[in-house]
């Protein structure tokens, strides 16, 4: 096999090349058992152990590679796919990257409301989302595109308002501005070129398969717990676990461990619960992978 034919059987990923979601992208790689081998400082390089080719871009430039099939897919945020409005398809929440795109005003001014926007001229690096939400609005304001710095424009008169990301809140701040309305919450997500060929679709679904049980592995516990035997039907009943908790009898007579994976989300309120209910050194570990 010649090496052409080699790489053509790879799936081709691309991932920022250095910035916000950089970082994120390697680990959530890493997470899913795929080694990058060179360096980023190349424009792409070989996963060791999987049939994976990454590329390194700008974030801006991905949705536009992924429609012309040259990466297969891409890790890349919401706010930029829907920005660009590439022909591609959105195939799975990544969890990391998380942001919000907002309108913002200075903070000695009145908000009332989205009609506070009419005629007014607002800066963004999102003149498509600012315009479509403008447009579903039914409002007339004057959008000017800058490609950074956004928080800045009121400040030095360039403009009345900004579109721009948010996560903090705290660079709003620093710039003495208030943010008044979301217009979309993103993160980063997985998108794919709408024509991948079956054998590469195999391998987006076994990259996809790691990736969902690492995102499950990241939002449950694995907790472990002792329990007077008298109270365990009790106990038992506020831990949910994959099937049913995992009981073991302790070496001390009347006692009893029990093993069982918990949600992040109701985490601390079934602690308490079980605690109240008699539960005894409890102990919570993480979880690397979850197959379920
Ligand atoms: P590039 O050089 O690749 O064009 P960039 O400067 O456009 O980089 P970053 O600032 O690294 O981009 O942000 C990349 C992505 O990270 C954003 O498009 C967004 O999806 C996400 N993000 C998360 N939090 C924030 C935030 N507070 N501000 C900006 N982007 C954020
Ligand atoms: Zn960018």
């Amino acid at each position: 096999m010649t090496q052409t034919d080699q790489n053509s059987g790879k799936l081709k990923l691309a991932i920022q090349k250095s910035g916000r979601l950089h970082d994120d992208s390697i680990r959530l790689l890493k997470e899913c058992g795929i080694d990058i081998s060179n360096g980023v400082n190349k424009l792409k390089a070989e996963a060791s152990n999987f049939p994976l080719e990454v590329y390194f871009l700008r974030d801006d430039d991905i949705p536009q590679y992924v429609e012309d099939a040259v990466a297969d897919i891409g890790f890349v945020g919401e706010n930029v796919v829907y920005e660009k409005k590439k022909k591609i398809d959105v195939v799975e929440k990544l969890g990391f990257g998380k942001c919000r795109l907002s309108l913002a005003v200075r903070r000695n001014e009145e908000y009332t409301g989205v009609q506070f926007l009419s005629g007014k001229k607002i800066a963004t690096s999102y003149p498509v989302i600012l315009s479509d939400f403008l447009k579903e609005k039914g409002i007339a304001a004057e959008i000017h595109e800058i490609s950074g710095s956004v928080e800045i424009a009121p400040g030095i008169g360039l403009a009345d308002a900004i579109c721009d990301l948010v996560s903090s809140g705290s660079t709003l701040f620093m710039n003495g501005l208030q943010e008044t309305e979301t217009i979309l919450q993103s993160q980063a997500v997985l998108v794919k070129n709408k024509n991948l060929a079956p054998a590469k679709q195999q391998l987006l679904n076994r990259l996809l398969f790691r990736i969902q049980s690492v995102k499950k592995a990241r939002n449950n516990k694995y907790i472990l717990l002792n329990a007077p035997n008298d109270k365990l039907a009790e106990i038992i009943s506020l831990l949910p676990g994959m099937k049913s908790p995992t009981v073991l009898p302790l070496a001390e007579e009347g006692w009893s461990s029990v093993h069982s994976v918990l949600n992040e989300n109701d985490f601390w309120d079934i602690i308490e619960q079980l605690k109240a209910a008699g539960a005894q050194g409890i102990l919570v570990v993480p979880i690397e992978k979850m197959i379920v």
